[in-house]
């Protein structure tokens, strides 16, 4: 199905949150009221992560169509103003949204060179890790399987100035399909279980980022 209709059971947030912790995607899903409030720290971080990927699209894609904007916060219609833009030729959509295997994703960046598309995420992170190939990989699954169209994959990052670090994953996030194929049927089973997963306290609540159900799980 190109472009269905969006009422995917995962997303790009829930499906990392399931590869730190498969109850912090549980809680995540099904009892979101329970997690820990922002910390000023936290919100500054999303916020210049935020400006960052500002600065970049407005200097490189000033003319793209802008999915998020014209869809003013109503989600349910961001697969039908994607195909739009994409019907109507536009080289470059910011937020282009795409359902596949119960799966939503929004591109920070598609660029269209023909037949050919290119799908950028941008991380503001002084070097490239692997959370960003995951993201990217999971990026890469669904859209790749809603267009069906040869695609490669970007990851803009700072370079220290005012300009960017581009690295090509396309490699790296192909190696990982079928790993992510067998990791949402897992998290897709796992959330239609009607239980919390029985997983302890450990290194993992940290890693890659402190969990945000941190304080739950301790009481
Ligand atoms: S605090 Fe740890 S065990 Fe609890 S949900 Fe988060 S990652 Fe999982």
């Amino acid at each position: 199905m190109l472009f269905a209709p969006p009422d995917p059971s995962l997303s790009k947030t829930s499906y990392l949150k399931g590869l730190q912790c498969e109850k912090q995607l549980y809680l995540y899903k099904h009892h979101y009221d329970l997690r820990d409030p922002l910390t000023a720290l936290e919100k500054a971080k999303f916020q210049g992560g935020h400006d960052f990927e500002d600065r970049y699209r407005s200097e490189y894609f000033p003319n793209a169509f802008d999915v998020e904007k014209m869809g003013k916060g109503k989600r349910n219609a961001y697969p039908t103003l994607t195909r739009y833009a994409l019907e109507q030729g536009y080289e470059a959509v910011l937020e282009a949204t795409f359902v596949f295997e119960g799966v939503l994703v929004m591109n920070d960046v598609l660029v269209r060179e023909s037949d050919t598309y290119q799908l950028q995420e941008i991380k503001n992170s002084s070097h490239l890790k692997n959370t960003h190939i995951q993201d990217a990989a999971l990026q890469y699954f669904v859209t790749q399987g809603a267009l069906k169209k040869d695609l490669h994959v970007k990851i803009v990052l700072p370079d220290g100035s005012t300009a960017y670090q581009i690295h090509d994953v396309t490699p790296q996030v192909q190696a990982l399909q079928e790993d992510i194929k067998i990791n949402v049927a897992k998290f897709r089973k796992l959330l239609g279980s009607g239980q919390i997963p029985d997983v302890p306290i450990g290194a993992h609540c940290d890693t890659p980022y402190k969990c945000s159900f941190w304080g739950y799980c301790r009481k």
